[in-house]
């Protein structure tokens, strides 16, 4: 089984977004539009694994249509997030180069549908596309807009096959499906960063491989137990972390979020998250002053 990571692009957020301010739902999102700090650029990151049964793609990345959030009516979109991506940096074109194409693509699994990880969704008009259920419900229509999401920029053609995890257990997660007949490729419950959040774990031998999407922005963070700025609910997030901490002190597990600068590095070296180690969020370096940035192509 080989796992490609395949960068979309960057991006840049705000460093409350990065680690929350505050613990109400509320006071967190406002210390976002508050906070003067960027972050440098991050990569966005989705993954492509060659598995036998056919290539299972998780998460789409960013779309060049997101060069557009600028002139949003959105607030979060028009001020708080900026975005840099090329048209040949899409999934498509980066998975024809890898000598992946669409018709070898089995399933394209998201971890939730925030306007960078389901940007990409165009180059994938005949797969099946799983999606949490519930992430659907939160995503869909004007509720879904007002909530920051773009379901307006979906393919007319998206119909996501909704992803139910059984009431199973796996290790510390209370509800998981293997998505490979194999059972090597397993979507976790990972509620936090939104309600329904999924992480898919590809076991290789005795080292887990977990893509987290944004369980956490980066690994430092995970093993800090921060929560980010955007989490709806606090003491989820928070117990999800201590979840994802408690499996990679039990599996060797290298963790591999979708922002964070050290993903792609990690999983060439399978470099293993060390639980000893509780290192002071370092991956975002802030930029002061920069209180509304402009959009760059
Ligand atoms: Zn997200």
């Amino acid at each position: 089984m080989k796992i490609h990571p395949i960068q979309t692009g960057f991006v840049r957020i705000k460093s409350a977004q990065v680690e929350g301010r505050g613990h109400s739902r509320i006071a967190r999102q406002l210390a976002i539009f508050g906070d003067p700090n960027w972050t440098d650029w991050l990569p966005t990151y989705a993954w492509a694994i060659e598995h036998r049964e056919g290539v299972v793609v998780v998460d789409t990345g960013q779309g060049a249509h997101l060069l557009e959030t600028g002139n949003s009516y959105h607030p979060f979109a028009r001020w708080e997030v900026m975005f840099r991506i090329d048209p040949e940096e899409e999934i498509g074109p980066q998975l024809r180069a890898l000598g992946i194409g669409p018709r070898d693509v089995k399933k394209v699994v998201l971890t939730h549908l925030h306007m960078d990880h389901d940007g990409g969704l165009a180059h994938f008009p005949d797969c099946e596309i799983l999606v949490a259920g519930g992430e659907i419900r939160t995503a869909s229509g004007w509720a879904g807009r007002l909530r920051g999401y773009l379901p307006h920029r979906w393919p007319a053609w998206f119909s996501p096959t909704p992803l139910e995890l059984a009431a199973e257990p796996f290790g510390p997660f209370a509800r998981s499906r293997r998505l490979t007949r194999a059972g090597d490729v397993i979507a976790v419950a990972t509620p936090g960063h939104t309600a329904d959040h999924i992480s898919i774990l590809v076991q290789e031998d005795d080292t887990t491989l977990f893509l987290a999407g944004d369980a956490s922005y980066d690994e430092s963070l995970m093993l800090a137990g921060k929560v980010d700025g955007v989490s709806p609910d606090e003491r989820t997030s928070s117990s999800t972390l201590n979840a994802i901490r408690g499996f990679a002190q039990a599996h060797p597990t290298v963790y591999l979020p979708t922002h964070d600068p050290q993903s792609a590095t990690r999983l060439v070296n399978r470099s293993t998250v060390d639980t000893h180690e509780r290192t002071v969020p370092q991956a975002v370096n802030l930029e002061r002053g920069k209180r509304f940035g402009t959009m760059v192509g």
